[in-house]
């Protein structure tokens, strides 16, 4: 069934937007009293109704559980040229919760104030594809020293990607993992500075590997996410969810 994330709710009506009506009528060419799932992106889910062009309808709540049971904080230097936006989509559907889009200092590009609503969007179509009741947060590009000041004390148990070290690999850190949301840092295609490096441990992030090849800058968040997905999901049988 067709998954919408709705923006607009008044007690038991939808209204869509002029971009989700067009799609829901001419694309999907659903008409009145077609069914499709309402999400709030923000956990809920309904099952709702089409009424008419620009409304639909609850007709009832759902109980669905496709999330991780450990949140995912990803801190990620962005790659040259659209490369966040693979990084956006792929991450999404893996269950990662917020986004944190950083200026490194080897990083080249100067994002477009623009390209925040464009990651906005690919988060929130991926969520839809994906099933998952939440849609991740994004926050505005900052600088990775300004990132790591703003996360301030914690208790949360970060981590930074750091190639060619001889450090724990993430994976031995998972499996001794207690805590119920993780921050981990991916550096941009020139890697972080030693400096970055330093910064960060002194901000309480642990340097982590990912193996002995060279991740890409768009592979290693995707790596990040789908390992600490696998080993949050281990113990996880199906009659838990
Ligand atoms: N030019 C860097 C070097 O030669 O060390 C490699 C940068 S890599 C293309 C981009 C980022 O992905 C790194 O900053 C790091 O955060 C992450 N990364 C890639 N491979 C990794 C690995 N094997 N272990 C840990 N982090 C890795």
């Amino acid at each position: 069934m067709y998954r919408l994330v709705i923006t607009e709710k008044e007690k038991d009506l939808i209204f869509f937007n002029k971009e989700q009506s067009h799609y829901l009528k001419r694309v999907l060419r659903l008409k009145k009293g077609d069914r499709f799932i309402a999400m709030d992106g923000l956990g809920k889910s309904w099952l709702a109704e089409i009424i008419t062009e620009r409304e639909g309808k609850i007709v009832e709540s759902l109980l669905i559980s496709t999330e991780l049971p450990i949140k995912i904080t990803l801190i990620v230097a962005l790659p040259k040229g659209n490369g966040f936006d693979e990084i956006v989509r792929s991450c999404t559907e893996l269950g990662v919760t917020t986004f944190i889009p950083a200026i490194a200092d080897r990083t080249i590009i100067k994002p477009s104030p623009q390209k925040l609503l464009r990651w906005q969007k690919i988060a929130t179509e991926a969520a839809e594809q994906s099933e998952r009741q939440i849609v991740p947060q994004i926050t505005n590009p900052d600088k990775f020293t300004t990132v790591l000041e703003k996360l301030g004390d914690r208790e949360t148990d970060c981590y930074i990607c750091v190639a060619r070290s001889d450090t724990n690999s993430l994976l031995e850190c998972l499996e001794n993992n207690k805590s119920q949301h993780l921050i981990v840092a991916t550096g941009p295609e020139g890697g972080f500075t030693a400096k970055e490096v330093e910064n960060a441990i002194a901000a309480g992030f642990e340097p982590v590997s990912l193996g002995n090849r060279i991740l890409r800058a768009i592979t290693a968040p995707i790596a990040v996410t789908s390992l600490i997905a696998a080993v949050a999901e281990k113990n996880i049988t199906t009659l838990d969810r």
